[in-house]
């Protein structure tokens, strides 16, 4: 079944490179889920009691391939995007993610700029492939870490996965020149909260940039609740009452951290507090799956294929007025609306839209 968009009148500019959505969000960053496997198992994105040894994940005929990756990447660099973020699942139990990255790294955005390729990773395959991936050409990575504590973070990866070797994995990073190392925190009332500080004395020693992530209702089967949520707010007094703190201007239009400097010099940190602090006007991600649908916001009931497009022989130029068309008639703003939503369509899973 071919899914038509109409296409909405002329898609409208912001005079440079970039597609406009319906609030005026231009089309900046995309993030590239190229596995929806995971050799993890954290209880609010990928709970073991419903993705056990029996979940069908999805057969390697269905993933797009490097070369359609790379394809799809440039026709939405082509669009404005300017920055790729290579996720999965967990990226790196893809075979031969390198190769993705070396053919990824060439891409220009249409004035000539690099564009920046970022990876988000749980760690675990980071001594074996941090070295191999900057060599590649990946410029900035971004490690899950959700405590120091040995138990506390075995139980937060459900395998039992002990802390030292993803730490280890942060310290390849830093070796392989992936610096600064941004580390992120899901931080899940009854779980880890306990974990805020030692955390952010461990990241103020290391020279690395904490994201403390409030817990977000995606996807349909972590059993979210708003009690469980640590909010942004409480993360930023528990820190400032230790080490005072002050708020930063965001890097950009669309960055998703609140960005926080320690008053003492000894660098900053970020909340990306979607929960209760929604920053739906300024998003510009879009997000394509492994098995190669766009998806226009992280808690989308459904996406659209370029996949069906790309292997029936679609040109450049059709796949960059799908895309283009798909993105103009935006108007996603979930976390605005999260309150106030009633109709609840069962939400695509995290691990499949890369988060
Ligand atoms: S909820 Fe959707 S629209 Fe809002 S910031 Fe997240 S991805 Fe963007």
């Amino acid at each position: 079944m071919t899914e038509t968009i109409e296409h909405q009148g002329p898609t409208t500019f912001d005079g440079r490179d970039g597609r406009l959505d319906r609030f005026d969000r231009a089309l900046r960053d995309l993030r590239i889920s190229v596995t929806d496997r995971c050799n993890f198992r954290c209880p609010y994105c990928m709970p073991k009691e419903v993705f056990g040894r029996d979940y069908a994940f999805l057969p390697r005929a269905e993933i797009l391939t490097f070369e359609e990756i790379r394809r799809l990447a440039g026709i939405f660099v082509g669009l404005g995007v300017r920055k790729l973020r290579v996720t999965g699942g967990e990226p790196l139990v893809r075979h031969d993610l390198p190769d993705l990255v070396a053919m990824l790294a060439p891409l220009r955005t249409p004035d000539g700029q690099p564009v920046d390729i970022a990876l988000t990773t749980n760690g675990s395959a980071l001594r074996r492939l941090a070295r191999p991936l900057a060599d590649a050409g990946l410029r900035r990575i971004t490690v899950s870490l959700d405590s120091l504590d040995d138990d506390t973070f075995r139980r937060m990866n459900g395998v039992d996965y002990p802390v030292a070797r993803v730490l280890d994995g942060i310290a390849a990073a830093r070796e392989a020149g992936l610096t600064p190392v941004k580390v992120n925190v899901v931080l899940r009332r009854g779980l880890n909260e306990s974990s805020v500080l030692s955390l952010a004395a461990w990241a103020r020693a290391e020279g690395h940039v904490l994201r403390f992530i409030e817990y977000m209702d995606v996807g349909t089967t972590n059993g979210w609740r708003l009690d469980d949520v640590v909010p942004a707010a409480e993360v930023v007094a528990t820190i400032d009452a230790a080490w005072p703190i002050e708020p930063l201007e965001p890097g950009y239009r669309g960055e998703v951290a609140e960005r926080w400097r320690y008053r003492d010099g000894r660098g900053e940190l970020g909340i990306i507090a979607s929960v209760t602090r929604p920053f739906c006007g300024d998003c510009t991600r879009a997000r394509l799956s492994a098995e190669g649908k766009l998806y226009t916001c992280l808690f989308s009931a459904s996406g659209h294929d370029l996949r069906e497009l790309l292997r029936a022989g679609a040109t450049d130029d059709e796949l960059t007025s799908r895309i283009g068309a798909i993105w103009t008639v935006r108007a996603d703003r979930y976390s605005e609306l999260r309150a106030q939503a009633t109709d609840r369509l069962p939400k695509v899973e995290m691990f499949a839209l890369g988060g």
